[in-house]
């Protein structure tokens, strides 16, 4: 058998990374904490996968190999033979750290402890394990099976072998490695809060339209998406949520302000493409 990924979480990124992992000949074991997730999932994997074969980007005769070597596990524990956690769950740091604890009960001493978050503290979560020289971020991009950069996030105990190991994991996966220190929102999110930031500002001044930004942002930079395209994709709760954690953990600082719009949205479950209806509607 050949290396073993555990997924935790199997919502939009979580069951992206199983699919890739599977794809490139990798065992993987997707636990969440819903059932229904983890069947939505499965579904969900075994449909892109067949299409991408239809559309000639896989391998027909590899499909059902593929799809088999993704294992839908119940219990967390059972993630313990991996060579590699990667965490893809909620955006909350109690939440991650309750889950950073309980791997640190049953991980094997060689098991990388990886986590997607895209702006809370890797080395908060390291900080509460015995291996802390085993744990760094690992974040990949949305949608995972298309993007190909992943950032390999180090923070002042993970140890070299650890970056190295993680790197090779992300190369295995088709993905590019790029390494940066642990701070609030790495590099890429950093970028991007004021590209989501000015574009809600602009809205709220009614300086312009949802589309006509959208618009104007492909057309002037030659993007494929345009900011609020790109908050539907995402999610505008898990946006919302990367937001306010770059903002705390910036001490505050105004460029990274959240909007009172995201809120609005994420209290009425606007929550783009997965809810059906964000800054655009889905059938
Ligand atoms: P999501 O809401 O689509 O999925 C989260 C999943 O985690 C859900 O299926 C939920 O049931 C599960 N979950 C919640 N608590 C759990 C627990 N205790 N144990 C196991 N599973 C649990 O969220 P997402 O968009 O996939 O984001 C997951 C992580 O990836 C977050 O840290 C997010 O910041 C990061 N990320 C998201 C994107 C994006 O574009 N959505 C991009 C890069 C990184």
């Amino acid at each position: 058998m050949g290396a073993t990924v555990g997924v935790i979480g199997a919502g939009t990124m979580g069951r992206g990374i199983a699919q890739v992992a599977a794809c490139a000949g990798l065992e993987v074991l997707l636990h969440d904490i819903s059932a229904e997730a983890l069947r939505d999932a499965s579904l969900r994997i075994a449909s892109e996968v067949r299409s991408n074969a239809a559309r000639g980007h896989f391998p027909e005769d590899q499909v059902a190999t593929a799809l088999a070597r993704i294992h839908p596990r119940r219990a967390l524990h059972e993630l313990a033979e991996s060579d590699i956690i990667i965490e893809a769950a909620a955006e909350d740091l109690e939440l991650k750290k309750e889950l950073f604890r309980s791997l640190d009960r049953f991980a094997r001493p060689h098991t990388i402890l990886a986590t997607n978050t895209s702006s809370l503290s890797v080395t908060a979560l390291a900080s509460l394990t015995h291996v802390p020289a085993s744990v760094v971020g690992m974040h990949f991009f949305n949608p995972p099976m298309r993007m190909r950069l992943v950032e390999i996030v180090r923070t002042g105990r993970t140890s070299d072998e650890t970056i190295k190991r993680t790197s090779d994991f992300a190369r295995m996966m088709g993905k590019t490695p790029i390494i940066c220190n642990d701070h609030p929102g790495f590099v890429v999110n950093r970028i991007a809060r004021p590209f989501y930031g000015e574009a809600l500002r602009l809205l709220g001044e009614g300086v312009s339209t949802v589309e006509e930004i959208d618009r104007i942002v492909r057309l002037s930079g030659d993007f494929r998406m345009g900011p609020f395209e790109l908050m539907d994709l995402i999610g505008i709760d898990v946006n919302y949520a990367v937001t306010q954690s770059v903002y705390e953990r910036s001490f505050f600082e105004p460029r990274f302000r959240p909007h009172p719009i995201q809120r609005q949205m994420v209290e009425a479950g606007m929550l783009g493409r997965k809810s059906g209806k964000g800054f655009y509607s889905y059938g």
